[in-house]
């Protein structure tokens, strides 16, 4: 079965499953209303971009709506800066909140006036222990834990220590509001937790209005209803705390009860996803800011180039279920490749050895023509401008052949210019330890289509740039970030921060085809043999280009 009012062929996921279901039975009147919604303290990565396609797709496909809403109720980590971050990838991922922007610190006085009714029906109680004291007294698994002294104060005590601790009568830690559930409970998240703390932190929206600031688990369920939510979707470690997200509506009796449903959440090789980490490799310096182009958060992957199509599609292959697991990073980069496939390709030197054909007439050139794209002919062709003076790559040249398989440039051999001729290197200059550090070669000038040569077979083709025409230009070689598969969890102790990749941004100096010095900032484009690159608009200038690699053609990590 799959939804209606579309026609995305996909198969419906089970959340998609259950509310088929609820539609069915007319649970919420076959209303559709989810949200999506992430502390404003750190940037987006791509677990939230499965979230984010979780909550507005299963919108989009049922014709409901989602909210973006701000779950700011940590005023210490949180700013206005991470609001706008998060609006701006949200919108890049390609969707629309329209009118439907919210703020759980919009609800901060209803709110309280929910956390006053739970005390009026004796639901709620101040307790002057403190968080250690509260901590201590929790129980484990196996053992229940001890009732606060506090628990039993009358109603009218509750409401005034309540109103006293609003009002900034008492320092900070004083005291909090507690539901009151059981302390016997096996589910520890039902032992009187904490609903309100005192916390004197300027708030990025509602300033200093508040010294008291509600709980995540007493403030999500409570948005949701607000918001008429009906599927509030959530990862599967918020599971244990569903009876207590239940509990608060329940004991309030609102007139609408959203239904939580927990997935599990996108684990991804060789990086980190948790905001903590992520915010650690910014605060010590590891990386160049939340959107560093290595970092795997939505903003990151933006600059370094990735489509938010590529995203899309990722989190449409993983799917959503129940079952946690960790995505090999070569399924992320497979999607990112298949988006950029159809990219125009172009000539290219990453590390260039010149190269110096010696019998080609000092003053002449010529323009090859080539095809943007072997397969795509829509994107049309243009001309490659060619002398008597190259680049190639420098690995392209030995001089000791591995075998005789090796294709390319050695001493005495013959390799063909992509686009162009056949050359032979007849003479190899070195610089002072040794390298090659330019390369003589004869050309056969027959060689080309029309040449009396044309049709003599070489073993390899190698990719070139006229050293006359060509544009010098910094690339800039994005890897992975980490050399371990799961640096969060390493085996042997070592901290996440001690497997970086040291090769995670190599930067070379480069040169390219001449047109793509005026191609449009923002342009991605396929340099022959060494990957997708893409110009970012921020670093654009007319003197020197700058390429970011997007990613390589082909995995070398397995
Ligand atoms: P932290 O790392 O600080 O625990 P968080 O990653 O849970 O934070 P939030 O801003 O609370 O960040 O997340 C917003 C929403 O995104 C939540 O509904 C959360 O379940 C979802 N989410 C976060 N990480 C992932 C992930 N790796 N996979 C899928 N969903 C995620
Ligand atoms: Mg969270």
């Amino acid at each position: 079965m799959t939804g209606h009012g579309t026609d995305d062929a996909r198969p419906d996921n089970f959340i998609e499953q259950i509310i088929q279901k609820d539609n069915a039975s007319g649970k919420f009147e076959g209303r559709v209303v989810t949200r999506f919604p992430p502390e404003p303290n750190g940037f987006l990565h791509i677990g939230h971009a499965k979230s984010i396609c979780l909550n507005f797709g299963v919108a989009q496909r049922f014709g409901g709506a989602c909210f973006l809403r701000m779950d700011d109720t940590n005023p210490l980590k949180e700013s206005a800066e991470y609001v706008a971050a998060i609006q701006r990838d949200v919108r890049w991922l390609g969707f629309a909140w329209g009118e439907r922007e919210t703020h759980a610190s919009d609800y901060f006085e209803q709110l309280y006036i929910f956390a006053e009714e739970l005390i009026q029906r004796g639901r709620a109680f101040v307790c002057s222990l403190t968080l250690e004291e509260i901590r201590a007294t929790r129980g484990t698994l196996t053992e229940p834990g001890t009732p606060s002294p506090y628990r039993d104060r009358s109603v009218e005590e509750n409401l005034d220590l309540f109103r006293r601790m609003r009002a900034g009568e008492f320092p900070d830690g004083a005291h909090v509001l507690r539901a009151k559930i059981d302390m016997a409970s096996p589910n520890i998240n039902m032992r009187d937790p904490v609903l309100y703390r005192i916390r004197r932190a300027h708030h990025q929206r509602t300033g200093d209005a508040w010294c008291i600031y509600p709980m995540y688990d007493y403030t999500h369920c409570l948005s949701d209803y607000l918001e008429g939510i009906t599927h509030s979707l959530c990862t599967l470690e918020f599971e244990d705390h569903r009876p207590l997200y239940d509990w608060v509506l329940d004991t309030l009796a609102t007139p609408h009860h959203p239904q939580q449903i927990e997935f599990s959440r996108l684990n991804l090789e060789y990086t980190v996803l948790s905001k903590r980490m992520l915010n650690t490799l910014v605060a010590d310096g590891h990386v160049d800011g939340w959107d560093d182009p290595r970092m795997p958060t939505i903003a990151g992957m933006r600059r370094r180039g990735v489509r938010p199509e590529a995203l899309q599609e990722f989190c449409t292959r993983i799917g959503v279920t129940r079952s946690d697991g960790t995505v090999e990073m070569s399924s992320l980069e497979r999607c990112i490749r298949d988006d950029l496939e159809a990219m125009p390709r172009a000539l290219a030197v990453v590390n260039p050895l010149k190269v110096v054909l010696t019998n080609y007439p000092d003053d002449r050139e010529e323009w090859f023509r080539a095809p943007n794209h072997p397969q795509v002919a829509a994107l049309g062709e243009r001309d490659v401008p060619f002398c008597g003076e190259l680049f190639i790559e420098r690995d392209d040249f030995v001089f000791e052949p591995p075998n005789k398989k090796y294709k390319r440039l050695s001493p005495g051999a013959e390799v063909r210019l992509r686009y162009g001729y056949i050359v032979r290197c007849d003479e190899v200059i070195t610089g002072n330890d040794g390298e090659a550090v330019e390369l003589r070669c004869s050309v056969d000038l027959e060689s080309r289509a029309g040449g009396a040569n044309a049709e003599r077979k070489v073993k390899g083709v190698i990719h070139w740039v006229s050293a006359r025409h060509g544009v010098a230009a910094e690339l800039r070689l994005y890897d992975r970030l980490f050399t371990e598969p799961n640096p969060a969890a390493l085996k042997d102790g070592r901290h996440f921060t001690e497997v970086l990749n040291p090769e995670s941004l190599v930067i070379r100096e480069g040169y390219v085809e001449p047109y793509l010095a005026g191609l449009a900032p923002g342009s991605r484009v396929q340099f022959e043999r060494s990957g997708w690159f893409y110009l970012e608009p921020e670093r654009a200038t007319a003197a020197r280009p700058v390429f970011n690699r997007i990613i390589t053609l082909r995995d070398s990590w397995n």
